[in-house]
């Protein structure tokens, strides 16, 4: 088992690795299409997820193909559509490098290099990119154990690059009805031993758009730090990987889900109709455990021989809140707690 190669935390690393925003609390999602493939395509895609809550744009200008007869990608035209996609969006660009000879060239547009599946034991070029002062995305190898993928992330370090974060993409194994099959758990193992961000793919793990938003679930729940989704605006005729691709409403509602869809986003009264309420149902639930709680606190004074208004306590729950309200008015904090307070003291009391 390979040790620890960074002593970072998350802490420390937040506002770094090329802006796009880990430490936040929020997850960086890196989206857009497999392939740049024209103007129109890159700068649609880009404007979508944008809209939609993405944090990164991803798009690939050098493409490693199965077949040399297949898109190879539309090389350094790609990675200036990149960049202006980026200047009209202020999203970071997200793309692969696939060869040392273009480093030079894809470091002058991206801000995050991608280390593709099939280079990821590329160790020439892994120690070049990490003395490029860049970001580096280390996607995990097509068959790579944990040992061998943390290894390829030492060359990178090697090189000085403190900014590595790796990407969990799928295996290979027996499995024919997914592309490959995405391995949860050592990306949560990558994500504890290396101490860097890891990031889910889901996309490439499934190669099918249906199993998305589901996958995507389950690695937010796993604790990846982010996830890279596929975006195009016409998937059925995108030049690469077709049949994984989102469209731009399957993006937005797969970002509705994840609650990620920021709601400025939102465009009909309808929507925000459904928003509301699902925001109201999940309010609910969470009332209805913090009464239980306060039953169960309301038995255990009673045992204990307190009163069950504590004043201070009271006092320490409105300033904790107050100091954190995300947006909120004090007044609006306090108006909420005080009634909620008041419920959670009638709870008490009759189970005292
Ligand atoms: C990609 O991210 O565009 C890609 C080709 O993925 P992978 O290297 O994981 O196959
Ligand atoms: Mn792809």
């Amino acid at each position: 088992m390979a040790g620890k190669v960074s002593a970072m935390t998350m802490h420390e690393v937040a506002g770094s690795f090329g802006g796009l925003g880990f430490g936040s609390g929020r997850p960086v999602i890196m989206a857009g299409p497999c392939s740049v493939e024209s103007e129109e395509q890159i700068l649609s895609a880009a404007h979508a997820v944008k809209a939609a809550g993405a944090t990164a744009l991803r798009g690939g200008a050098f493409k490693p193909r199965t077949s040399p007869k297949a898109f190879q990608g539309l090389g350094e035209a790609g990675l200036k559509l990149l960049a202006e996609a980026r200047r009209q969006t202020g999203l970071p660009v997200v793309t692969e490098v696939m060869d040392g000879s273009h480093l030079d060239l894809v470091a002058q547009y991206a801000d995050v290099l991608q280390i593709g599946s099939r280079n990821m034991q590329n160790f020439s070029l892994l120690k070049e990119v990490g003395r490029v002062g860049k970001p580096v995305m280390l996607k995990r190898g097509l068959s790579a154990t944990l040992q061998e993928w943390l290894g390829a992330t030492e060359y990178i370090v090697a090189g000085g690059c403190r900014e590595v974060i790796l990407c969990e993409r799928g295996i290979r194994t027996f499995e024919t009805y997914t592309r490959n099959t995405l391995d949860l758990s050592i990306a949560v193992a990558a994500k504890e031993i290396s101490g860097f961000p890891v990031i889910i793919d889901p996309s490439h793990a499934a190669g099918r758009r249906d199993l998305i938003p589901a996958l995507s679930e389950a690695a937010l729940a796993a604790g990846a730090d982010g996830l890279m989704i596929e975006v195009h605006p016409k998937p059925e005729a995108a030049l690469s990987d077709a049949d994984q691709q989102l469209n731009f409403e399957a993006f937005r509602s797969l970002m509705s889900r994840l609650q990620l869809l920021p709601v400025a986003a939102i465009e009909t009264v309808e929507g925000c109709r459904s928003e509301i309420d699902r925001i109201d149902d999940q309010m609910l639930e969470l009332l209805a455990r913090r009464m239980q709680a306060a039953r169960r606190i309301g038995e255990l004074k009673e045992q204990n021989g307190m009163a069950t208004y504590q004043p201070d306590r009271e006092r320490l729950i409105l300033e904790r809140l107050v100091a954190s309200a995300q947006g909120l008015g004090p007044g609006e904090v306090r108006a909420v707690w005080e009634a909620i307070m008041g419920c959670s003291r009638r709870v008490q009391e009759r189970a005292g």
